[in-house]
């Protein structure tokens, strides 16, 4: 069977003028290539109906798998399942179900439904319904001379779950070859440097390795093909063996997520606690750590002491350090790191303190304090950021207090991945 060509519409007049965003291409792009689909084209359009109509028409010719985002809602500007149906000559129907389903949810949420909700439930003749679990507008599928038409809501909350429960079987049973993706998740090396070690293995196609760059992490992403998933799977295995002989010891985790949902799983598995004293993070740390759901079993306390004054009188900082080396030093962070442990009797504390700018002569020098019952030290993180890039310098401190957590606990290394 040829490769199956994909295209991903996104359909919004919100979109061209720039007041949103785009989230649900990179998503769709993101998992199309996951499942071996070739993508060559995104197109955006507005919610016009002629433009529409065309960029339907130009999609269903050049590409045989269609995904639209957008446009499905209940209002007079949501177009895009008449404008499909319409270029596919497919008459609409109320179909029944869906009534049934939009009355039960309105119902639900104690709110009146009105007659335009009803265009909801329009379905085109043959076509799918893929049934929205997380919002009214549902989606369809529909199927006509070799063209696939997949149409999903526009809320990201919607569509992504919608893609991964309705589109994504679909897909995966009609590739006669099985795509499987795993990630490795690295920190504590540059993407050039991992790159250099790891060069000749990214020339190879299948199985694929590629890094991805995100706030002083690299994601490294592996993809095999196989006949089966079985045989996927088994590619992917060797070329990760062979990733982590050569970089292993930057490897914290196994298609695993982020740093802070690593320290919360694995933290919450020993029965530590963890603290934060935080001065330019302003509690970018304590946020990472509690934006995990569980974090609760792990996360005692977190201050963010701002002022001299607060690191002295809350945390018991010195002010004979603050005076002699700066709040901005190492003597300081431990100093802060030690005073949340005392205070929250956590097993580990972390600190950070630094400058974040635009303004000032040291800025991106940061220090991050580590203190636990064995020991308490303080790292220089110089960021090499200057002025203009101050939530960049505060996203890398908080990433690296998070990375200093899990390695004074012993747990930084993939080898404590529960998904491996
Ligand atoms: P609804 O029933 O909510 O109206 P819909 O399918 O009609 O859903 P739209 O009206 O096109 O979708 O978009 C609804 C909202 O979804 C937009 O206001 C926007 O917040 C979000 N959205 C739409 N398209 C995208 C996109 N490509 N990327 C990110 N967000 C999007
Ligand atoms: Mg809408």
């Amino acid at each position: 069977m040829k490769r199956q060509i994909a295209e991903i519409l996104l359909v919004g007049t919100e979109l061209l003028l720039g007041d949103i965003m785009d989230t649900n291409g990179k998503y769709l792009a993101r998992e199309l290539s996951d499942l071996g689909i070739d993508l060559y084209y995104q197109t955006v359009v507005g919610d016009n109906p002629k433009r529409l109509r065309e960029a339907v028409n130009r999609a269903l010719e050049r590409s045989d798998v269609v995904i639209s985002s957008g446009g499905l809602g209940p209002t007079c500007d949501d177009i895009t399942r008449e404008t499909f149906a319409d270029a596919l000559g497919l008459e609409l129907k109320l179909h029944e179900p869906t009534v049934e389903r939009l009355k039960s949810f309105f119902t639900s949420v104690g709110r009146k439904m009105t007659d335009n909700n009803m265009r909801q439930a329009m379905v085109p003749e043959g076509a799918t319904v893929l049934t929205n679990d997380w919002g009214t507008a549902p989606g369809l599928y529909m199927k006509k001379d070799q063209k696939h038409a997949f149409l999903l809501p526009g809320p990201p909350r919607e569509l992504e779950p919608m893609f991964r429960e309705r589109v994504r079987p679909i897909l995966f049973d009609m590739s006669d070859r099985k795509f499987v993706s795993d990630t490795l998740e690295v920190y504590g090396i540059g993407e050039s440097a991992l790159e250099e070690k790891l060069r000749d293995l990214m020339q190879g196609a299948d199985p694929s390795l590629a890094p991805y760059a995100k706030d002083g992490e690299v994601l490294l992403r592996i993809t095999s093909s196989g006949a089966d998933v079985a045989e996927a799977k088994e590619k992917n295995r060797g070329m990760i063996q062979k990733v982590l002989e050569r970089a292993g010891e930057y490897v914290y985790d196994i298609n695993g997520e982020s740093l802070q949902r690593a320290l919360v799983e694995r933290f919450s598995k020993k029965g530590l606690k963890i603290a934060t004293a935080e001065s330019l993070t302003g509690g970018l740390i304590s946020k990472r750590i509690t934006s995990v759901s569980g974090a609760s079993a792990v996360f005692e306390l977190g201050i963010c002491s701002y002022s001299d004054r607060i690191k002295n009188k809350i945390l018991s900082v010195s002010e004979a350090s603050l005076e002699e080396y700066s709040a901005v030093s190492e003597a300081v962070a431990m100093e802060m790191a030690e005073g949340a442990r005392r205070l929250s009797g956590a097993d580990i504390a972390v600190s950070a303190t630094g400058y974040a700018g635009p303004t000032g002569e040291r800025v991106g020098l940061v220090y991050i304090g580590v203190s636990s019952s064995l020991s308490t030290r303080a790292v220089k993180l110089d960021t090499g950021r200057r002025t203009g890039e101050r939530e960049y310098i505060r996203s890398l401190s908080a990433s690296r207090a998070i990375a200093e957590a899990l390695r004074e606990a012993g747990l930084f290394s993939w080898e404590n991945s529960c998904c491996k």
